[in-house]
């Protein structure tokens, strides 16, 4: 990358900080022109196939007709008013909407504006919740280790402990108890020694524990592991025994990217508080939502201060509920499990054949998620560079290569990706 390059830009690399960037020594950016379906057209004119829905959110392909219209006639109306005191179409017809496709058990909706923001309202509501019923020692959490529920502060404290940021912010982080995330792989035998540590933990701090957190079956950027759903009949069971509320976070795993719409499902076990986001508005724009049930909700109004203590400025942003409607509808419109299915199908036979290649540890897929796990870390600048020369946009992190991508993708660009997939694994 030079200035000669036109997708380099001088600004950006000398002042804008991206994700988990280095202002020093940056790794490149690409400058990207415009985004249509699922191709990203760079500065120079340079066609990418997208394999990433941009972190997980776009489902249904850039510039989708469907949602600009959305975004347009909200825009007519009003781009935001204040949630306090006031309401508005877009958040009702949305609620209405995501309470007929959640765990029943779920009748109350907090927006919220990220997933990380989701995970911190999830996480005061557990501890309101113990404080209202009297058990005002129980702050603390329990959560599997190889997790990922965000940046902030207390999203931060959840995650691993080794890949998260523990060691970087030492004493300033609240300590949670971690246990090991389960070795039983989603399609695979359930070991029931996989449950001890979690029994054993909560049967030891339960008088401490305000919650237990997790991402349902699969772990995201924690390093894209799948587990059993077994583990969450366990866990579930073990949380209601001892007085935990158990919280999943959905925000990865929502709106059918694991083959079922929410993954919960996989193991058909409801949680007490749920958090939503990344897909929810089509990746169009940042929201979430945290959802939970009657018992959880009226314990917090019942107590001092009769209400939940948090309220965000841009609370249900009209602009955001009314694309997140449109989008949640279009894909309930849609086949989107054939589709999903079809996507898991062929990332599951395009992929095998990079588990033969040396360095490389697995080969996973669940849905729409393919991973290559190699033996070592990836040298990110370069297989990024490599690539986009394959006109591929993948994201590599850690010790993998892995796709997400939209919906909408056909199975000859879906081969494209794969194969440049797997070329890349060859070279590792
Ligand atoms: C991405 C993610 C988050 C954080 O969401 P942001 O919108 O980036 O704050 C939380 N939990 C899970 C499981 C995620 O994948």
């Amino acid at each position: 990358m030079n200035c000669d390059n036109p997708n380099f830009d001088a600004f950006d690399h000398g002042h804008l900080w991206h994700p988990y960037t280095s202002m020093k020594d940056p790794l490149p950016t690409y400058k990207v022109r415009s985004a249509e379906g699922v191709r990203i057209t760079l500065a120079d004119g340079t066609e990418l196939i997208e394999g990433m829905s941009s972190w997980w959110c776009a489902l249904h392909g850039y510039r989708n007709p469907v949602l600009d219209e959305a975004v347009r006639r909200q825009l007519g109306q009003m781009s935001h008013v204040m949630f306090g005191g006031l309401t508005h179409e877009p958040a009702i017809e949305l609620g209405k909407l995501l309470l007929q496709i959640v765990p029943p058990s779920m009748t109350r909706i907090f927006y919220a504006d990220s997933g990380s923001v989701a995970v911190e309202v999830a996480m005061k509501m557990a501890v309101q919740y113990q404080v209202a019923r009297g058990n005002a020692q129980r702050t603390n959490f329990v959560t599997i280790t190889s997790g990922y529920h965000g940046d902030t502060w207390n999203a931060m404290s959840v995650c691993d402990p080794v890949t998260g940021m523990h060691s970087l912010f030492g004493p300033s982080l609240p300590v949670r108890h971690f246990v090991p995330t389960p070795q039983s792989r989603f399609d695979g035998a359930w070991d029931p020694d996989d449950i001890i540590p979690l029994r054993q933990t909560i049967e030891r701090h339960a008088d401490q524990l305000a919650a237990l957190i997790l991402e349902p079956v699969v772990q995201g950027a924690g390093g894209m592991r799948f587990y059993h759903p077994q583990y969450l009949r366990e866990a579930a069971g073990l949380c209601r025994r001892h007085g935990l509320l158990l919280i999943f976070d959905e925000i990865a795993t929502g709106f059918g990217r694991t083959g079922k719409l929410f993954a919960w499902e996989h193991a058909g076990v409801q949680p007490d508080i749920m958090c939503i986001g990344k897909a929810l508005t089509g990746g169009y724009m940042t929201l979430s939502a945290v959802l939970t049930g009657d018992e959880v909700a009226l314990t917090i109004s019942s107590a001092p201060p009769h209400a939940f203590m948090h309220g965000p400025t841009f609370m249900a942003n009209p602009l955001a509920c009314a694309v997140a409607l449109a989008s949640t509808k279009l894909l309930l419109s849609r086949p989107w499990q054939q589709k999903v299915k079809a996507i898991e199908t062929q990332l599951r036979e395009q992929l095998a054949p990079a588990r033969r290649l040396p360095g490389i540890r697995d080969v996973r897929v669940l849905g729409a998620i393919g991973a290559i796990e190699a033996e070592r870390p990836v040298d990110m600048a370069r297989i990024q560079r490599r690539l986009v020369e394959e006109g591929i946009w993948l994201r590599p992190f850690g010790r993998l290569v892995y796709t997400m991508p939209q919906y909408i993708i056909s199975p000859e660009d879906l081969t494209r990706l794969t194969s440049a997939m797997v070329k890349i694994a060859g070279e590792l």
